[in-house]
């Protein structure tokens, strides 16, 4: 955990919650097959990774595939009791080690949704070059000031930044990403060929990052890729109806709420609560939960 005074205000309150007993009613919903719990990560490490997986099983929890969820979900079936879907986003190249070697360990199921280009070309993913161009104070556009841009302006000032800032690879590569599909253990989704903000993208942009990224991802793995899931959580009705058309099954936003029988009228929004890699374990307990974000969402 990064020590600032956020991140300790944090986990004080997150000590708090547990201590008055915040996460009894979620786990007697979760118990009761009225909730399922959708935890999604990036980057983890290694113990990050390993020590949610295991305050899940200590807690009696099951940890059941996207096309465990799917299956109920497309059949009407009563959601399973003390259960959680766990999805990776993006396709870094740490997964291997931290999430996959994991996740054979435990036998437990893992969903990563890829995006294609970094690793394709070896090239960062755009964010990575934006904020070390703005670290260095080569651009005056931050990562987050160049999400709110129509593509095509976010897509210039990257291309003027590739060119004077050096890159690393941050995704897996091709061959990584086929031995991973090999494992019975790891289900590997759609997240795009850029990883573009899509609502700021063209009807015909949006549309090619969506249908092309399954081409490619299906080529690479030889099966079938059926999810999917939104960069930063952006979409609208355009994405959905695009994903339904192109034999997507199912997508995952970042809208952070249990998964509940509400979920099961649209399985193109199937939301998720976020761990964070810089964060108290204590925190992420809290978020993993959704006692973080909870709305009135506990009875
Ligand atoms: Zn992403």
């Amino acid at each position: 955990m990064e020590l600032s005074i956020r991140n300790i205000a944090a986990w004080l309150l997150s000590n708090y919650f547990m201590l008055i007993g915040k996460i009894n009613p979620v786990k007697k919903q979760a118990k009761n097959g009225e909730i399922l719990l959708s935890v999604y990560f990036h980057n983890p490490s290694k113990k990050l990774f390993e020590v949610c997986i295991k305050w899940f099983l200590k807690n009696g929890f099951s940890i059941i595939s996207t096309n465990e969820l799917h299956s109920i979900i497309k059949n009407n079936k009563p959601l399973p009791p003390s259960s959680v879907v766990l999805t990776v986003d993006d396709g870094w190249k740490e997964n291997k080690e931290n999430i996959v070697a994991v996740a054979e360990n435990y036998k437990i199921p893992v969903t990563i949704f890829v995006t294609t280009s970094p690793v394709e070309t070896g090239e960062s993913y755009w964010w990575t070059y934006i904020q070390k161009a703005f670290d260095q104070k080569l651009t005056n556009h931050s990562v987050g000031s160049l999400k709110l841009v129509p593509n095509e302006q976010r897509v210039q000032e990257l291309n003027r930044i590739k060119s004077i800032v050096s890159n690393n690879r941050d995704a897996l590569s091709i061959e990584e990403l086929i031995a991973i599909s090999d494992s019975p253990y790891i289900t590997i989704g759609s997240h795009t060929v850029t990883h573009p903000i899509l609502t700021m993208c063209s009807d015909e942009k949006s549309l090619n990052e969506i249908k092309d990224s399954k081409k490619i991802l299906e080529n690479w793995i030889q099966k079938p890729v059926n999810f999917f899931a939104y960069p930063n959580g952006n979409y609208s009705q355009r994405e959905i109806n695009t994903l339904k058309s192109n034999e997507f099954d199912m997508a995952f936003t970042t809208k952070p709420e249990y998964v509940s029988l509400d979920s099961f009228k649209s399985p193109f929004e199937i939301p998720r609560f976020d761990v964070l890699e810089n964060v108290s374990f204590a925190e992420n307990i809290i978020r993993m939960t959704g006692v973080w974000f909870d709305k009135k969402q506990i009875k």
